[in-house]
């Protein structure tokens, strides 16, 4: 992630990216300095160092990486000189405003080394890009990455270009024009960062103990698809605002191990789960919500905002994300 920040603001964002938090872009020498040890880890894709897939290589993300062209186009060369496989840059596409500008801009990431384009389609981030641009996009990006292109997600895609969509749309026109259909009844949508507060609305809720023995989902704890901010947080997963650590040490951190003792919130959930964690907010005066939660992740998180609130927990970061998800 180069940076959390964006200009949209998607009601399902899982790291609550949007326009108001401040840059604080990684730097280039902060890519060439800790990017070598991260690099000694990453998987091809299956089928190959030049292909793109979604849990394997690296993607530069964000936040929105186009926000910052001349940082993604060093970030991009400086992983080509390291080797790095299978890498990919995610987009909204708020940047393709021109047919001319979409082309030069994908062309040149391509002769710095990038092997494809990941582009977002579903109906929140559909609200702020209008659509015409994510159609440009997605058109020349198959043009200059061929098969290297993949659309998150074409489900949402197809049904927008059925729909007829053009401009911005929308929640409400969204769920006008599917009738009503769920958010997400084919769709993969996961319940945690800001769709926790912005799509509770739209599911049932739950009392805290129907998620005690749920596991993550995906796991909280993997050897793929984690994330790795410019703050220097090592993400788990898709779990903002949880750093098992500091990535810029990455070497250092995987020879000692996590250090669990200074970090009370994740050895409850590591050791413990949620009724672990659950029993150390309580402990700390945090008040469980009477309307109970919709998800596992939501149950978390209305916990390590309470907690985050509280006292620094090294492992609840960066602040921000619990600051903009108010
Ligand atoms: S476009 Fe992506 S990064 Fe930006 S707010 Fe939406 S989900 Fe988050
Ligand atoms: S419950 Fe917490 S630790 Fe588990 S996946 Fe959700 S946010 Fe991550």
């Amino acid at each position: 992630m180069l940076s959390y920040k964006c200009p949209a603001e998607c009601r399902h964002c899982m790291y609550a990216c949007s326009p108001k938090w401040t840059g604080d872009w990684i730097t280039v020498d902060q890519l060439e300095q800790f990017l070598p040890q991260l690099a000694k880890v990453i998987r091809p894709s299956p089928y190959g160092p030049q292909y793109m897939s979604l849990n394997h290589g690296l993607h530069f993300s964000g936040g929105e990486p186009f926000l910052n062209f001349e940082l993604l186009l060093k970030a991009v060369e400086i992983a080509e000189a390291l080797r790095i496989p299978s890498t990919f840059v995610e987009t909204n596409c708020f940047w393709c405003k021109n047919d001319k500008l979409t082309r030069e801009r994908l062309q040149a990431l391509k002769e710095k080394g990038l092997k494809g384009v990941m582009i977002s389609v579903n109906p929140f981030y559909a609200e702020y890009v209008p659509f015409e641009r994510t159609d440009r996009c997605i058109r020349t990006s198959q043009e200059v990455f061929g098969a290297n292109m993949m659309v998150y997600q074409l489900e949402y895609y197809r049904m927008f270009k059925r729909l007829g969509i053009t401009g911005r749309l929308s929640i409400d026109q969204y769920l006008k024009l599917t009738l009503g259909e769920s958010l997400s009844d084919t769709v993969e949508l996961f319940l945690m960062g800001r769709a926790t507060e912005k799509l509770k609305g739209l599911y049932p809720s739950h009392p805290s103990k129907r998620f005690f023995n749920t596991p993550c989902q995906p796991d909280f704890l993997r050897s793929w698809h984690n994330h790795f901010d410019n703050y220097g947080n090592f993400m788990p997963g898709y779990c903002g605002g949880i750093s098992l650590g500091s990535w810029f040490e990455l070497d250092r951190l995987v020879k000692k191990g996590i250090d669990l003792e200074n970090r009370p919130v994740l050895k409850h959930l590591v050791s413990e789960d949620m009724k672990g964690l659950l029993d150390f907010a309580l402990d700390m005066g945090y008040p469980e919500l009477s309307e109970g939660y919709v998800s596992k992740c939501h149950l978390c998180l209305d916990i390590r905002k309470y907690l985050a609130s509280s006292e620094d927990f090294e492992e609840l970061k960066p602040i921000q994300f619990y600051e903009q998800l108010k």
